[in-house]
């Protein structure tokens, strides 16, 4: 099992690294949210700690931030604060629990053994970029409001790319994901499905978020104007 702690106080991050050490997790730390969410994005783990206030980023824009990737991994949040507001917030934004400063590491082992006991954490169920938006369990997109009109491989292929946002996707890999094979080099079903994707999601639009990679393939990101 592997645990990312996204945690500034060394003493909490040295106490939680040793308990959960010795409790069979191989641990990560990270005191800051820049690194914290950089981490969280690129490793896959089992658990993830974040505390809320934290230098560069906070843990609540962590969380808003893997959830929106759609990442699903649990989440406990630490805070020194007990209010509502903090924990209704946390609960909102998709965290799994909540434990206040001080903890005793036994109420906070008990509290990950649940949480990983729920099993398979629940699927992110809308996605979003920028205005655009992909509610997966009806299989519907639209752009501000704007209900999108695609088929389902067109949907296939725009959640691919939403949930990899800002990652170029060769063709190659949008050709295994989306059609389940992998097409002849001068095949260009994949452009044709680009091009009519686009003259839905984008050309509608003055914000463009599918780009072209040159060499790669294609990346969906939100790009400064
Ligand atoms: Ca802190």
């Amino acid at each position: 099992m592997r645990a990312l702690i996204i945690e500034d106080e060394a003493k909490t991050a040295a106490y939680l690294r040793q308990g959960l050490s010795e409790n069979g997790f191989t641990v990560e730390v990270c005191t800051n949210g820049e690194d914290g969410l950089h981490q969280a994005l690129t490793v896959e783990n089992d658990l993830i700690i974040i505390d809320v206030m934290l230098p560069e980023r906070d843990g609540w824009s962590i969380l808003a931030a893997l959830r929106k990737a759609g990442i699903q991994t649990p989440v406990l949040f630490l805070t020194a604060r007990d209010t509502v507001y903090d924990k209704v917030k946390g609960l909102e934004l998709g965290a799994d629990d909540y434990l206040v400063k001080p903890f005793d590491f036994a109420e906070l082992l008990a509290r990950v053994r649940t949480i990983l006991r729920r099993g398979p954490a629940r699927q992110a169920e809308i996605l979003r970029v920028a205005d655009l938006q992909l509610d997966l369990p009806r299989r519907k997109a639209s752009r501000a409001g704007v209900r999108l009109d695609l088929t389902a491989k067109e949907f296939a292929l725009l959640e691919l790319l939403v949930r990899r946002q800002g990652e170029p996707l060769s063709r190659t890999l949008i050709a295994e994901q989306v059609w389940d094979v992998n097409f002849d080099s001068d095949s260009n079903v994949l452009e044709v499905a680009i091009r009519r994707l686009r003259s839905k999601v984008d050309d509608p639009f003055p914000k463009k978020l599918i780009h072209t990679v040159r060499g790669v393939g294609y990346v969906l990101e939100e790009r400064p104007e």
